[in-house]
């Protein structure tokens, strides 16, 4: 077979980008746009927008209901042609425990052939990966076959609690022939992932009061204490495998798509490598790669995030806590809501005697995917695999939460293209990094299925 002389040059031409990536991301990720503490959206937004113009993007700054900038850049060939939306967000996680990072998080560091910094993987370095290819891709095709839209918002780490009011005020912007969510993070084995939507998320903060005042410990033979009270009802909700054990939770979940199972089946997930990378001795589930991986995609989680009552400081302080709190998220699967589960948890608390928990529903994201079947989904298995030379580990979402259904609410097929990031890249973590190798293949992934989209195959 002839080989195909412009894969053959957008292989080099985002190999000899690697230089301009690494100069980019680094002016990029030194803006500390930490969204959850309200800061930088300013810079952020700038420097965003010098970003998505090396992609030649005309870019418009959007905002709705009083949040920060979103930044729109559009690179529009022909009216005629299909849109593709490349969603990502400037906003990153916090930086604490500031301590084990061995450099700045805010200071960008080339070592070992990664970069260090916080936002380099989740999310930054796609958004630069992806303007560059964008570039790379309309120089040496002579145009663009497809209208691209960037859409980078601010706040996605906080729960995006401003890009619903934008779908309602511009819808036009989260409609096309698909949209890319973030990215994803390459397999341990080198194969690139393709996640075909994201699960949900709800936040709840859980508090109990067993009396007015923190007491001597000593009454505890006669006062109720906060803290074992909170625990109980914790101990309802989940058993130790990590199943929700919350009533009628599941409901409206539909069964798993045999052909999605197929995928699971072929998956090179290692369980022994994710043991490692985390440092720990056994996985909660037990069973085959496929029983394990069956487990994480088609389950809810209910996950303690923090959990404070009476003294931790130093020393000993016998004290019986009057309050006790804990943070809980809930990762949701399609067909479930943050509204009904919600609901489900204050009835299943209410049953067994914990009317007394009082709970409080904070962000979240939906949850949402994208058939399989999609040619917006076709397309983008078919350029990963062209452009890693191996077939990408298909799932039917990724186990956490983004903005999909915000687009697919919009009739936007949606889903996470293979990125910049590794299993190992520490994303929310102290020494947050991508690994520069990973940078081409995950270009030329978005060049090749941005020209899928523009030219589909003929009909077999
Ligand atoms: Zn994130």
């Amino acid at each position: 077979m002839p080989a195909d002389p412009l894969h053959r040059k957008l292989l080099q031409r985002t190999d000899a980008l690697l230089g301009e990536f690494t100069e980019a991301l680094t002016e990029y990720a030194r803006v500390p746009t930490i969204s959850a503490h309200g800061a930088a959206f300013e810079e952020g937004a700038a420097a965003t927008q010098k970003v998505l113009e090396r992609a030649g993007a005309q870019v418009r700054r959007y905002t709705a209901d009083g949040g920060p900038p979103v930044v729109v850049g559009e690179v529009e060939s022909d009216p005629a042609r299909p849109w593709v939306i490349l969603y990502n967000h400037y906003d990153v996680q916090p930086v604490d425990p500031v301590d084990e990072w061995t450099s700045e998080p805010f200071s960008p560091q080339v070592r070992d052939g990664r970069i260090y910094a916080r936002g380099v993987s989740d999310t930054k370095g796609n958004t630069v990966a992806q303007a560059l290819a964008v570039r790379a891709l309309r120089e040496e095709a002579g145009h663009l076959p497809v209208n691209v839209r960037f859409l980078v918002e601010g706040e996605e780490e906080s729960g995006s609690p401003h890009l619903e009011a934008l779908t309602r005020e511009h819808p036009e912007l989260f409609r096309g022939a698909g949209a890319t969510i973030e990215a994803t993070a390459r397999s341990p084995d080198g194969r690139p992932v393709v996640a075909l939507g994201s699960k949900g998320v709800a936040s709840f903060e859980l508090e109990v009061r067993t009396a007015r005042v923190d007491q001597h410990s000593s009454l505890a033979v006669l006062v109720p204490n906060a803290a074992w009270r909170l625990v109980a009802a914790l101990r309802t909700l989940r058993r130790d495998d990590g199943k929700v054990l919350i009533d009628g939770f599941l409901d409206g979940v539909d069964a798993p798509d045999p052909e999605m199972l197929r995928y699971l089946r072929r998956n090179s997930f290692d369980p022994a490598r994710y043991q490692d990378e985390y440092g720990v001795t056994s996985l909660l589930v037990k069973g085959s790669r496929f029983v394990r991986l069956r487990r994480a995609y088609y389950s809810p989680t209910c996950t303690i995030n923090g959990l404070v009552s009476g003294y931790t400081g130093p020393g000993s302080k016998t004290v019986n806590p009057a309050v006790a709190r804990a943070k809980l998220d809930l990762r949701l699967l399609p067909g479930q809501t943050a509204a009904v589960a919600r609901d489900r948890l204050v009835a299943h608390l209410k049953a067994r005697g914990f009317e007394d928990v009082q709970v409080r529903a904070s962000d979240g994201f939906p949850p949402a995917s994208t058939p399989v079947s999609s040619p917006f989904a076709q397309a983008t298995l078919r350029a990963a695999k062209k452009a890693y030379g191996a077939p990408p580990n298909v799932v039917p979402w990724s186990l956490g939460s983004s903005t999909t259904a915000y687009f697919t609410r919009a009739g936007t097929p949606a889903l996470e293209p293979p990125g910049v990031g590794n299993s190992g890249s520490r994303a929310h973590a102290p020494n947050e990094n991508v690994r520069l190798e990973d940078v081409p293949p995950s270009m030329l992934a978005l060049a090749t299925l941005l020209l899928g989209v523009g030219t589909p195959p003929a009909p077999a």
